[in-house]
């Protein structure tokens, strides 16, 4: 029996590209050595996604149904595509046709090859609006910045996993996700394939501005503690400045023939007291920052470490893995 191959598709109202999607689908999976399965997580559609897909699972068994009682959000739909597929690699993909199918026996053909991630990354899209560029430039820039994983600028959902990389991303617990922040996370080798984005084939965009600026927060807070130890940060420069100026002051105030002639008014004394004390209040913050760093990495209890692969293991069990 050749192995299985999943393919999971986040859906939500996505009607007119379902038909579309699914023929484009059969076409490359019958070309392929292998068998396959493909999985729609309904997110909650209101339109008649759901009677669509109903009506194309009925012709063939290959496919299923995931459907949810309400708009849990794609992040979610992908992770539970991941929990109910069995197949020995994955393939993510949208349903809006934006991540173009006939690519999908290259992903296939670098999973061969032994790499356990494959990732599409986009080139350009022609038509995106400017603050949609701005704001996703920002984004990679600041990511680059915080994150302890090196992020790919441009890397999409659009992706093939193998079967123990999925596995690992199970045992992931939070809440708050990004899919693609997590699977960076874990840090297995990994294959670009670069693609140019498609117009959305039919229907709206689903993520407004808004949506996505909420994304960018999750993946940032997620990815790294230092926006919160930056109040800190702060507190300790302004209470060192703030420390040795007021210092100063006083000596000038107390010594009546200092050399400069200098002299500082009261308010101006209590000004630098007054900076002085903010200073002192943001270091708080900081130290508060960094309680709530040691919270924050214990609820969302991430695995300690991902095991790449072990050579005792391939004795013992007897299995094969590519990429030991
Ligand atoms: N999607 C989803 N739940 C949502 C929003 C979107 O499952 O709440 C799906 C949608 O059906 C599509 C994919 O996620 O298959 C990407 O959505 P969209 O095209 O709106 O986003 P973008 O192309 O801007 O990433
Ligand atoms: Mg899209």
């Amino acid at each position: 029996m050749s192995k299985l191959i999943s393919l999971i598709i986040p859906v939500h109202n996505e009607e007119q590209n379902l038909g579309l999607l699914y023929s484009q689908l059969q076409t490359v999976c019958a070309a392929l050595p292998y068998d396959h399965e493909i999985i729609f997580i309904d997110d909650g559609s209101q339109d008649r996604s759901v009677p669509t897909l109903q009506q194309i699972a009925l012709r063939d068994p290959t496919v299923r149904i995931i459907e949810f009682t309400r708009n849990f959000g794609k992040e979610i739909a992908i992770s539970a595509g991941l929990e109910f597929c069995q197949g020995a690699a994955v393939i993510i993909l949208d349903a809006d046709l934006q991540h173009p199918v006939e690519l999908i026996p290259q992903f296939i053909k670098k999973w061969e090859e032994g790499m356990p991630v494959v990732i599409g990354v986009r080139t350009g899209a022609p038509n995106d609006r400017l603050v949609r560029r701005i704001g996703s430039w920002l984004f990679y820039k600041i990511m680059r910045a915080l994150a302890e994983t090196t992020v790919v600028p441009h890397a999409t959902d659009f992706r093939l996993l193998d079967r123990r990389v999925v596995d690992e991303f199970n045992r992931l617990t939070e809440r708050n996700r990004l899919a693609r922040g997590l699977i960076d996370w874990l840090g297995f080798p990994t294959a670009l394939v670069r693609f140019t984005a498609q117009e959305r084939h039919a229907g709206q965009i689903q993520y407004s501005s808004r949506r996505l600026a909420r994304l960018a927060i999750t993946a940032f807070v997620s990815q790294s503690l230092l926006p919160l130890k930056l109040a800190g940060y702060l507190g300790i420069l302004i209470t060192f400045f703030t420390g040795v100026l007021g210092m100063f002051m006083l000596i000038i105030k107390a010594w009546n023939h200092n050399p400069w002639q200098l002299d500082f008014s009261g308010p101006a004394l209590l000004a630098v007291l007054n900076l002085f004390l903010v200073g002192v209040v943001l270091c708080g913050l900081g130290l508060m920052a960094l309680y709530i760093a040691q919270i924050h990495s214990e609820v969302t209890n991430r695995p300690l470490y991902v095991v790449k692969g072990s050579k005792a293991d391939c004795n013992h069990n007897n299995v094969n893995h590519n990429f030991t």
